[in-house]
């Protein structure tokens, strides 16, 4: 950045009925929420700001009673109970989170400072990183005559707590990862699961193994559902009717449909930002996190560099460097390795006991 630009940055200005924060993280999915926490750590004045209702990103909105096993620090954790761990690290510095606001508009004024224009009013900036995932979630819809109907009434595209499908006949259509855990998930509780999928299982491998141990009625390759049946006074689903390859139409009872065919991923807004993209995530320089746009970094699953990982982990990992960088870009005079966490708390704490002793 020119200095010009850095003076203009600094200078005080008054923007009406708002503030402008150091850091703005779009997405308070895992990485937007440790990238929140690391912020905090380093003393950036943050705002994180996220279309849902609530934190957790696609822990929350997809898989809440899902177990992960590749975090740190927790051998097996329900995807709930670490977002909630997440949110209570992120809030330590307390950041200013805003949810149910969706970021429509990003743009660096002449000045350096960044505009946010959100579903709520104006935000601004002196740096952002976008940790948005794959942004808007938009489950990917079956093809089958009368099932949107159906939606809510037994048809489920966002299936969120294993309570409820207790002692149910469960159908579950996909081969993915959702798809098999949540196959594996109901099996112990459900009456009945049975798995419907057109090809290939795209899971991991373990759970796949897992599947097939299982009492879980597994139809592929080459399986699809052809018609539901629905009526009855509750108008809910009764069952479903699959075929597979050989054409024979085969009808089950089902209390619940899961669909987890996927998710249209799309970044919405995000396509007119400016961003370079590729399928649908945006490019960044991997030493940095910054996208091609000054000041704008990425981290998490949006952000695309070769030989990228789609896990939480390394979210967290780019956040540190997004975080970090961001810091040294709005003050160039701050180091860009701060150390420890154990040593900036530490210095923290003695600035605040000498801070203290200097007001008495
Ligand atoms: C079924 C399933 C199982 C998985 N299991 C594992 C696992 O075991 N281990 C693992 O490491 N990973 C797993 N993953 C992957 C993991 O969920 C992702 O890597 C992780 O969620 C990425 O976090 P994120 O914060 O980058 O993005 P997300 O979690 O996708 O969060 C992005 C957030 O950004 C918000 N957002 C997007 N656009 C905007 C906008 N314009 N304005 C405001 N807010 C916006 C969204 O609302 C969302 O809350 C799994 C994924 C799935 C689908």
């Amino acid at each position: 950045m020119s200095d010009a630009t850095r003076a203009v940055i600094d200078a005080p200005r008054a923007i009406p009925g708002d503030d402008i924060y150091d850091i703005t993280i779009i997405g308070a999915g895992p990485t937007g929420q440790f990238a929140a926490f690391y912020a905090g750590l380093r003393g950036a004045r943050t705002q994180v700001i996220d279309a849902l209702e609530e934190p957790g990103g696609a822990l929350t909105a997809i898989y809440p009673e899902k177990y992960i096993y590749d975090v740190i620090g927790f051998p097996r954790v329900l995807a709930k109970d670490f977002v909630a761990h997440c949110d209570i690290q992120a809030r330590q510095a307390d950041p200013t989170i805003r949810l149910k606001e969706q970021v429509l508009e990003l743009e660096v004024l002449p000045d350096g400072l960044i505009r946010l224009g959100t579903t709520k009013g104006d935000r601004w900036s002196r740096t952002v990183i976008v940790c948005a995932g794959v942004g808007a979630f938009e489950p990917k819809r079956l093809d089958v005559p009368g099932l949107r109907e159906l939606e809510g009434k037994g048809v489920h595209y966002f299936a969120k707590h294993v309570e409820d499908f207790r002692d149910r006949h469960v159908v579950i259509v996909g081969g993915g990862d959702s798809a098999v855990d949540w196959a594996v998930t109901l099996e112990p509780i459900a009456a009945q699961v049975t798995l419907i999928h057109r090809s290939k299982f795209r899971a991991h491998e373990a759970t796949v193994r897992q599947l097939e141990a299982s009492t879980v009625d597994v139809n592929y390759p080459g399986y699809e559902i052809v018609s539901i049946l629905d009526g009855g006074e509750d108008g809910r689903l009764k069952g479903v009717t699959f075929k597979g390859p050989d054409g024979e139409e085969r009808a089950i009872p089902a209390d619940d449909l899961i669909v987890a065919i996927g998710f249209i991923a799309d970044l919405g807004p995000m396509k007119r930002w400016g961003f370079t993209l590729q399928r649908n995530q945006i490019v960044v320089d991997k030493t940095t996190m910054e996208t091609g746009i000054p000041g704008v970094y990425a981290a998490g699953d949006v952000a695309a560099y070769p030989a990228k990982f789609k896990l939480i982990v390394t979210g967290a990992a780019e956040a540190v460097t997004a975080v970090n960088h961001a810091v040294t870009y709005y003050d160039p005079k701050a180091r860009l390795d701060p150390g420890h966490s154990t040593n900036i708390m530490e210095k923290r704490e003695k600035a605040e006991t000498s801070a203290a002793a200097a007001e008495d």
